[in-house]
């Protein structure tokens, strides 16, 4: 995929599918920003890669909030800015919408999009003005409504409008803007759920290939379009979901 001397920013890359994205594009050549909200987990991950042989710094941060954002973006500087962005930082707050708090509204959804908007306008005038950049949103398969997850689906929804809108801006300056919707993952969050077996079955049962989704899934899926090679697509919501969709 050749993504040699590229500089990425992954949010939320402390764990689960943000932190294997980070570890799939360091093996690609990308010297890495690894950012979360979870400073122990950022400064691991980096750690880790560094361990492994990459370049990596960490920088802890919270996607909803602008300074701390700028701070973020500022600290790829040393490297002359960010060259692929994955919005992958998301949290999910489940409950039916009639005992739906505010606070559960809003969180959710303001890491989803508002944390997408905050960090594509903090690196997007340099990716501008090198004439090259790639913006990756996480998205989901929730998108097309589960039960509980109205905040959730609402967000991720929400964040493929802002996909193809952003595409629509930034093609002239060399950026794509795409976003990954996967299915069911298992990060070690999910492995680690006291019902794990039952809920690995039952989702196993509704996935055509017949099985579950690895963090490697989704991270191929962010390489593949950082790269050159996938230099004409752009607006785009790549499902990895096993061939899964609504239902
Ligand atoms: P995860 O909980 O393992 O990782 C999410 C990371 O985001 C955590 O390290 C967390 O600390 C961080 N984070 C939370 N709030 C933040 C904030 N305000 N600012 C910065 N970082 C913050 O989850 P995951 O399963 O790896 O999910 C990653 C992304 O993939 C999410 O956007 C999620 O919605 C999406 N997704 C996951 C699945 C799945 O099956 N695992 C399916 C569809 C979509």
């Amino acid at each position: 995929l050749n993504l040699m001397g590229r500089v990425a920013l992954v949010t939320g890359s402390g764990s689960g599918i943000g932190r294997d994205t980070v570890f799939k594009l360091a093996e690609e050549g990308c010297r890495i920003v690894v950012s979360d909200i979870n400073a122990d987990s950022a400064r691991d991950t980096a750690a880790d890669l560094r361990e492994a042989g990459h370049e990596a710094i960490a920088v802890a941060c919270d996607v909803t909030r602008e300074e701390e954002v700028e701070h973020l973006v500022a600290q790829a500087g040393q490297w002359g800015g960010v060259d692929i962005l994955v919005n992958n930082a998301g949290i999910v707050k489940d409950g039916y919408l009639t005992k739906m708090s505010e606070q559960a509204w809003d969180s959710v959804v303001d890491i989803i999009l508002k944390g997408a908007f905050l960090c594509s306008r903090a690196v997007l005038p340099q990716m501008m003005e090198k004439k090259w950049g790639r913006v990756i949103n996480i998205s989901s398969r929730s998108l097309f409504g589960n039960p509980g997850q109205t905040n959730y689906s609402a967000g991720k929804a929400g964040l493929v409008g802002f996909t193809r809108a952003l595409a629509q801006e930034q093609g002239r300056f060399g950026v794509t803007v795409n976003a990954v919707a996967p299915g069911f993952i298992m990060t070690p969050g999910m492995r680690n759920l006291p019902h794990f077996p039952q809920l690995q079955e039952a989702a196993t049962a509704k996935v055509p290939v017949g099985f579950l989704g690895e963090p490697r899934d989704i991270s191929n899926a962010v390489a593949f379009l950082a790269s050159d090679v996938a230099r004409y697509i752009s607006g785009t919501t790549l499902f990895v979901t096993g061939g899964r969709y609504s239902g």
